[in-house]
């Protein structure tokens, strides 16, 4: 029997994980197929507190796993939860194929990368169609060609001038005629040569599935609702994230878009249940404010149990 298992291993799971670990709960964290999250596949974070030269995204996530495990934490790595059972306590979760019982769950399972839902974007998927430049931005196939990333936040920003490093030109596609990100990061952006933004705009089919590779972009002004073309080798689709709660889909109270809703702090409406980061905050969204959130459940968590001896 657990007392506490953490699902995810972001910001707020390893956070979650050094302070119930710390308060001798010996925490397991179930790390899901890509251990430290999303963060993980960004290059350098500029943003997180302690770090004023930015710190890599892996090496971050990398130290927090290490600071959570110093103190206790257990760690499953690439542990898929396949269901969960929160009708009654000891709750049950299956992983892997095993039964585990906890008496306290952390759900910290953050964020996918939101798609454009194109039928061509499917099929081109992995052949020139990405979601993550510092993964595949450096693959010899986009080299020295042009690129397309479609979005206008700072993720599509980042990805953006991240590419110029490898691209002959990068094509920002954004449905509206001003960016979403950040100041600091829209100016970056705009002022970089190698970046044409594209404004108005939405791509409508990913070319071209005749030739099993990305060769283009169909692209319409919503504006004027005229169609262009755009000849890339690469689509890097940037434009947000939607939150991994499917598996707890009927038990755990979600919104509309299906983020977990707490309902007092990290509580959700299952006693004992408790919920920190990305995939139950649509407004912040950051690093630092999961990392927050991971330590706010872990304290509850905590109380909870103590108060129950
Ligand atoms: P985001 O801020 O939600 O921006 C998503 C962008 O994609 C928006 O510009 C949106 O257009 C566009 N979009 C959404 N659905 C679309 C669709 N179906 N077709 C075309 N365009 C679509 O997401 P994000 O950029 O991933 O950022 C998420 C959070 O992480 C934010 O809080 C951000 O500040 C944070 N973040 C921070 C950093 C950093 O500080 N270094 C880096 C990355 C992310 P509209 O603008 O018209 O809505």
């Amino acid at each position: 029997m657990e007392k506490v298992v953490i699902i995810g291993s972001g910001c707020a799971g390893w956070t979650a994980a050094l302070y119930t670990a710390r308060a001798n709960l010996q925490p397991l964290v179930l790390t899901g197929e890509q251990p430290g999250g999303l963060l993980t596949t960004t290059s350098i974070v500029e943003n997180f507190p302690g770090f004023p030269e930015g710190v890599d995204g892996f090496e971050l996530m990398s130290r927090m796993q290490k600071q959570a495990e110093r103190f206790g934490a257990r760690v499953k790595f690439g542990s898929i939860v396949e269901s969960a059972d929160f009708s009654k306590r000891p709750f049950v979760l299956t992983v892997d194929g095993e039964r585990v019982e906890a008496q306290s769950v952390i759900i910290a399972t953050g964020a996918s990368h939101r798609h454009l839902g194109l039928k061509s974007e499917e099929l081109l998927e992995k052949k020139g169609v990405t979601y993550c430049a510092t993964c595949d931005g450096a693959l010899p196939m986009f080299r020295n060609q042009p690129l397309v990333v479609v979005g206008g936040g700072d993720s599509a920003c980042e990805e953006a001038t991240y590419l110029t490093r490898f691209a002959s030109v990068v094509y920002l596609i954004h449905r509206r005629d001003t960016l979403r990100a950040s100041k600091i990061m829209a100016e970056r952006t705009l002022a970089n040569p190698k970046i044409k933004p594209v404004w108005d705009s939405v791509v409508t089919e990913v070319l071209d599935v005749k030739q099993d590779k990305v060769t283009g972009v169909r692209v319409r002004n919503l504006k004027t609702g005229g169609e262009s073309t755009l000849d890339c080798a690469g689509v890097f689709v940037a434009i947000g994230h939607v939150p991994n709660t499917q598996l707890f889909d009927g038990q755990i109270q979600r919104d509309e878009n299906g983020y977990i809703t707490p309902v007092k702090g990290a509580a959700t409406n299952i006693p004992g249940v408790f919920v920190a980061g990305d995939c139950s905050d649509h407004v912040y969204r950051q690093a630092v404010t999961a990392a927050g959130m991971g330590c706010a459940a872990a304290i509850e968590a905590e109380r909870f149990l103590a108060a129950e001896g």
